[in-house]
């Protein structure tokens, strides 16, 4: 799938998003489209939309670039799709690689999402101790993800599948 770019109110690139954020932002109203793809449309029962290849965000977002974004559990499930880290289905929670008990701080290297059933399991022990691997590193937030937290909405994996479809 396409990637769309979003601008920031001020027209200055931002970030890429999938074409389904994209057209998530521009049917809740945080977006307007500013370039279409001349031969793609996003249809569904109630929408008929030209597939935006640029949108501009409708209110200014201060996006930390150079900055860290400050850690939260929230940012932490954006950060991580809301995908476990242990068995990749949907989480809820936020684990501390090493736990809190142990010294791990509230950081972006030291925690994961984690599906509530996983992170109770792996209680207060390191994955080595729980022997359960992490399926992938955690890592800094990209400019991506940042300007998601700065939306203030996460949940734009939500779209109906029928509507990322190419026109007829
Ligand atoms: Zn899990």
């Amino acid at each position: 799938m396409r990637d769309t770019l979003v601008l920031n109110a001020s027209f200055e690139p931002l970030s890429t998003v999938t074409l389904n954020r994209a057209v998530v932002l521009v049917l809740t109203d945080k977006a307007v489209v500013e370039q279409a793809h001349p031969e793609l449309r996003m249809r569904g029962a109630e929408v008929d939309i030209p597939a935006p290849r640029v949108i501009r965000l409708c209110r200014y977002v201060r996006v930390p670039f150079r900055r860290q974004a400050p850690w939260s559990r929230r940012g932490v499930l954006v950060r991580d799709r809301h995908k476990c880290a242990y068995c990749g289905r949907r989480a809820t929670t936020v684990d501390h690689v090493v736990p809190r008990a142990q010294g791990g701080a509230d950081a972006w290297l030291n925690t994961v999402a984690s599906c509530a059933e996983d992170n109770h399991r792996k209680a207060d022990r390191t994955p080595e101790q729980a022997g359960m691997p992490l399926l992938r590193q955690p890592f800094e937030p990209t400019p991506q993800d940042a300007m998601l937290l700065a939306l203030g909405r996460d949940d734009f994996d939500a779209l109906p599948e029928w509507l990322a479809q190419p026109a007829a």
